[in-house]
């Protein structure tokens, strides 16, 4: 029977209340199926290593992950450290670290859910965005001077380089194809970033012509926006950069119905390190420590996890045990208008596969 070893980075926040309700739902599928197992190792890095120890994660952290199968993650960020800190000392340290240059971040409207726009029927909105996770306007570039001072100096250098281009270009019109529409959007804002955002658009045309098969379409960054809330049902794949997919996949998760529903996969397509799963909300300390988390964004992160694994049978399974789920309303936490609990909605999850005892 085949062990996966998955890292377990619960983090801040409410990511220590749902990095262990998809650990919960792992091990319930993995016990109902009897095919494959689990060996999970939790890591306590994030905000309170970071006050124990200076850091967000050891200076080795990268090498105790690097044997491992995949990575669940919660979130990062704690109100007493600087953002910059939080992000940039744990979640971007390993996205780079193993070159996890594909952000994939699907959304739907799930069974249950009610979503703020009235027009839109669920069968409108079932995209998948592609972020590139790797350079971009989060290339780390950039530098500050004379703080403090009148001519105080602060650059943010967004850098896009052919190779890193061409590779999520590739990628997001190889998901395209694999989907039964074949359509992908570019984003772009090559009108008013004349260089780099340029050569995106122009990397995109020549890679579109190995994929004679998708049809695709560009669409100006701030135009998305607008697309995704008059037309949804006129976009599928999306591909855009590190900062535009950031926000797009934001508001794509609040068209679904709710933040604590989205999921997220940071993967190195040619499997030289670990992926890293993980919902793409944050730690959320408004809420955190009352139960009130929303376990479903992890639950379908765990789903892309299994289908990077290979385990396809066991994916399906857990994604129609969360419709299952959320398509009963009152199984709903707050954030969707219920007043279910975290630990309610995982063991509504888990019981779709653990046999009811008598
Ligand atoms: P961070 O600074 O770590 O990015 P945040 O706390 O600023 O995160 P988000 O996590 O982005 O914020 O979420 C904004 C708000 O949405 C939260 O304050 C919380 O009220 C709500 N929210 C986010 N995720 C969930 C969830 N899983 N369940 C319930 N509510 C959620």
């Amino acid at each position: 029977m085949k062990t996966y070893k998955i890292a377990c980075i619960p983090g801040d926040g409410i990511g220590k209340e749902v990095v262990p309700a998809g650990q919960a739902a792992l091990e319930a599928l993995a016990t109902a199926g009897g095919s494959f197992a689990f060996d999970f190792k939790n890591f306590g890095w994030g905000g309170d290593w970071y006050r124990a120890h200076g850091e967000m994660m050891p200076p080795h952290g990268l090498d105790e992950l690097r044997g491992m199968d995949a990575i669940l993650f919660g979130s990062a960020g704690d109100p007493h450290i600087p953002d910059h800190i939080t992000l940039w000392g744990l979640r971007l340290k390993i996205c780079q670290g193993f070159d996890q240059y594909a952000n994939v971040r699907p959304t739907r409207i799930l069974p249950g859910i009610d979503g703020p726009l009235k027009r839109c029927k669920p069968e409108d909105l079932n995209w998948i965005i592609v972020r590139e996770n790797s350079e971009g306007e989060y290339a780390g570039v950039g530098g500050r001077a004379h703080q403090g001072q009148p001519i105080e100096v602060a650059t943010d250098l967004s850098v896009m380089t052919r190779a890193g281009v061409e590779r999520i270009m590739r990628y997001a019109f190889k998901l395209a194809q694999s989907r039964p529409r074949k359509l992908l959007t570019v984003v772009t804002k090559s009108n008013a970033q004349r260089h780099a955002m340029v050569m995106w658009d122009e990397i995109a045309r020549e890679v579109s012509h190995e994929f004679p098969d998708v049809t695709w379409d560009k669409e100006l960054v701030d135009a998305c926006t607008a697309r995704m809330v008059m037309r949804p049902a006129t976009l599928d794949t999306v591909v855009a950069t590190n900062l535009h997919a950031d926000i797009l996949s934001d508001l794509a998760a609040a068209l679904a119905g709710s933040l604590g529903i989205a999921p997220t996969a940071n993967i190195d397509p040619e499997r030289r390190y670990p992926s890293m799963f993980e919902p793409i909300h944050g730690s959320a300390f408004d809420i955190m420590g009352q139960g009130l988390a929303n376990p479903v964004g992890t639950f379908w992160s765990c789903v892309m996890l299994l289908e990077h694994l290979g385990e396809q049978a066991a994916a399906r399974a857990l994604m129609a045990a969360i419709e299952r789920v959320t398509a009963n309303t009152t199984l709903h936490t707050r954030d969707l208008g219920g007043n279910a609990t975290t630990v309610q909605v995982t063991q509504a999850v888990c019981a779709q596969f653990l046999p009811v005892p008598a």
